[in-house]
């Protein structure tokens, strides 16, 4: 058995899901269990439409929804077999009822709870499952449609919520994994329930999240994640377009990428493959014969160094410069704490003796941040810089990637350097006017020659 998880991109429209279909169809020999996303934006739209309902404008939250339910039935009919349209349409209605007897509720009540919130933004894969089970029919394919929130069991951590686990997976065993022998079994990412049966889900993006834990469960080969790119490349896309793909990849690798806004994939939401050791792939549905990025939990030997170049943007460095410092204890801990009551996070931390530099994305707090800074430190900031972040496995074992690395940089004034304990990653920060000239630089020099874990 393996999983297959659709996001919203791959069923945003009847060409999606029929597409969607195919790719199912050409792979049922190896018994795929499909979890699907909310179609398109629609996870976005309800959360409007709820914080709309709660805030009184209700003709607004009213209106938008109606387009939702339009945009529902104008893919979902043309979807399915002629015989299903009374069906699709049936659950459509149904559930955009239901849904408009939330919206006016909220607007009673006025105000709007985390539980709320799940109850109305968990329509959106109520529906997408609901319709993509019968868009396979269509194609001929077995199908069975299972309410994940009878099987994925959380906390009652509502918007946020934690998967029960043992609860979970057993029921996953029990009951998904039988009937996914003999059916394709589909399912909405994103929600689960609460051991009292209160609707819940897993946070924003949670369907990756729902897909490992369905495989996990059910004791998959594999989890396959369709979305639209062809998986992870050599260099952000956005700052250098000429990049590979990446074939291999580690999940820590991933990790490191990740954190650095590869947006392709969290690896924290993979966690229970990764503790199952199951391979996961990230494939494009838009290209379907594209062989993807496989993430395995081991490293997979690679002759190029490097994997990937992931940049962050628009980040803030603020200098914090005190000779009480020299031989003092303490100092940093007073400087962690100010970002901390401030709720800021911090990125790349660089020290001397006498300084500190460290990264921040969010400003919001960096006024009265400096200003308590300044009690006891003098303080500078400079905006506009962007981090680079090489990271790869094999940095760890091979001599003189750094030299290497800033050797390429050809003049641009590389700010702060850091190496992460994990040692497989090389992050420094340029200004953000130098980034597109320093990371095609470093491109050149280090993936020259692909290797044949990275090629394209
Ligand atoms: N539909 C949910 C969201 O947009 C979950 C997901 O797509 O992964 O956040
Ligand atoms: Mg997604």
């Amino acid at each position: 058995m393996i999983v297959m998880k659709f996001g919203g991109t791959s069923v945003e429209s009847a060409a999606a899901l029929e597409r969607v279909a195919s790719i199912v169809k050409a792979r049922l020999d190896r018994r795929p269990a499909v979890v699907v996303s909310a179609m398109g934006k629609t996870t976005n739209k309800l959360l409007s439409i709820a914080a709309d309902a709660a805030a009184g404008r209700r003709s607004a939250a009213l209106a938008q929804l109606e387009d939702l339910r339009s945009f529902h039935l104008r893919e979902a009919e043309p979807a399915v077999l002629e015989q299903d349209r009374p069906a699709v349409r049936g659950i459509i209605e149904e559930h955009f009822q239901e849904l408009g007897e939330l919206v006016k509720g909220l607007g009673l009540v006025g105000e709007l709870s985390p539980r709320s919130v799940d109850a109305i933004s968990s329509y959106g894969e109520r529906l997408s499952s609901a319709i993509v089970a019968l868009a396979f029919r269509r194609q001929g394919i077995p199908t069975a449609h299972v309410d994940s929130r009878n099987v994925i069991i959380t906390d009652g951590h509502h918007t946020q919520a934690a998967p029960l686990l043992s609860r979970t997976y057993a029921l996953l065993a029990d009951v998904v994994a039988p009937l996914a022998r003999e059916k394709v079994v589909v399912m909405g990412g994103f929600i689960g329930s609460t051991e009292r049966g209160v609707t819940s889900t897993l946070g924003r993006g949670g369907s990756d999240y729902s897909a490992a834990l369905v495989g996990a469960g059910i004791g998959a080969k594999e989890i396959q994640i369709w979305t639209d790119v062809d998986g992870m490349l050599s260099a952000d896309p956005t700052v250098f377009p000429g990049g590979h793909r990446v074939e291999a990849i580690s999940f820590a690798e991933a990790a490191e990428l990740a954190y650095f806004g590869a947006k392709v994939l969290h690896p924290a939401t993979v966690l229970p493959a990764v503790e199952k050791n199951i391979p996961v792939l990230i494939l494009n549905s838009k290209r379907p014969e594209a062989a993807g990025t496989r993430i395995t939990a081991e490293t997979t030997s690679c002759a190029n160094v490097i994997k990937s170049i992931a940049c962050k943007h628009r980040i803030t460095v603020v200098n914090i410069h005190s000779t009480r410092m020299l031989m003092a204890h303490g100092f940093l801990k007073r400087i962690f704490e100010v970002f901390d009551r401030h709720q800021t996070p911090v990125d790349v931390v660089s020290t001397s003796e006498v300084s500190v530099s460290m990264t921040i994305d969010n400003t919001a707090r960096l006024a009265v941040i400096c200003r308590e800074l300044r009690e006891f430190a003098e303080v500078d900031t400079e905006e506009n810089q962007a981090i680079v972040c090489l990271v790869g496995e094999n940095i760890r074992h091979t001599p003189g990637v750094a030299a290497r690395a800033f050797g390429a940089t050809g003049g641009a004034n590389i700010r702060m350097i850091s190496q992460g304990a994990s040692r497989l990653n090389l992050t420094f920060v340029v200004a953000e006017q130098d980034l597109p000239k320093v990371v095609g630089a470093l491109h050149d020099e280090f993936f020259g020659e692909p290797a044949p874990a990275v090629s394209g």
